[in-house]
């Protein structure tokens, strides 16, 4: 191999072979490790956070990581003690390609702040659309609808993607968010349930992704690992009527669509965060 075939080489993607597109690394007290297990066992992460305070330490042990990338969140379930934050939040947009955990919760704990949230998620989706190109992992707890509304009021599919995390609205709501260009990333509490499943089933091959939301899920009697989404393959493929090998290689499909700019033009920032052209490229 000549000297320039190497620097293609260099420059050439590196495909992950699993994908877990929520996961709170920094909840962890091993952060470090996992990070190192994830470019191991080559599972492309998306480290979502719950604040943006959190944001420059996630980055700072990432940085090197060949597979895991760092979402900018301010999480709905935080905002009544949070919500000032978003000021933080939006001054630190621009180093970010990726977005997350930001959404809405009426689930009764969190119902109090629910007007502040509305106001802190449609910061977000503003600010979103306007820098363009940026990429969302949506929280949405009893509130698939407002949500729905916001994203379909507040950020056009042409200037930002939104991925639907642990997704427990209906088939209508799914629809819904297929409509306007939704991913979602399915877990394996989610295939649990019956109904859920049937939700599962019916969405799009091409819209599925996988996530683990670890530690706040267990795998073996422990919290959740990136690389535990390897367990629900065959089912998901099963459930789906592909093979697992299919349905592994469908992901990595679906994760490169999903970060591939959705309009000529738009390009995601090239700040610290990533240059988000794909999950998985170095630098
Ligand atoms: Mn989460």
């Amino acid at each position: 191999m000549c000297s320039s075939d190497l620097t293609a080489l260099l420059m050439s993607p590196i495909v992950p072979r699993l994908i877990d597109m929520h996961c709170h690394l920094d909840l962890y007290p091993d952060h470090p490790a996992l990070i190192e297990e994830c470019d191991r066992h080559q599972v492309a992460t998306l480290a979502v956070t719950t604040t943006p305070k959190a944001w420059r330490r996630n980055i700072e042990l990432a940085s090197r990581s060949s597979h895991v990338r760092v979402a900018l969140g301010l999480h709905p379930q935080v905002v009544a003690e949070r919500k000032s934050e978003i000021a933080l939040w939006e001054a630190l947009l621009p180093e970010a390609t990726y977005v997350g955990e930001v959404g809405l919760d009426a689930g009764p704990r969190f119902y109090r702040s629910f007007e502040d949230q509305k106001a802190v998620f449609e910061r977000v989706l503003c600010a979103c659309a306007e820098a363009g190109g940026k990429i969302l992992t949506i929280h949405s707890v009893r509130a698939v609808g407002q949500v729905l509304g916001q994203l379909e009021s507040r950020l056009p599919p042409d200037r930002g993607r939104a991925v639907m995390h642990w997704f427990t609205g209906s088939k209508s709501e799914a629809r819904r968010a297929v409509e306007h260009g939704c991913y979602f990333s399915i877990n394996a509490q989610m295939l649990a349930q019956a109904r859920h499943r049937e939700t599962v089933a019916s969405l799009p091959l091409d819209r599925l992704l996988t996530e683990t939301d670890g530690p706040f899920t267990q795998a073996d009697g422990r919290p959740s690992r990136p690389s535990d989404v390897a367990q629900m393959l065959p089912d998901l493929a099963r459930l789906r009527g592909v093979t697992t090998e299919t349905l592994q290689r469908t992901l990595v499909e679906n994760l490169r669509g999903l970060v591939t700019p959705p309009i000529a033009g738009v390009r995601p920032s090239t700040g610290r965060g990533g240059d988000g052209r794909i999950l998985t490229d170095r630098g």
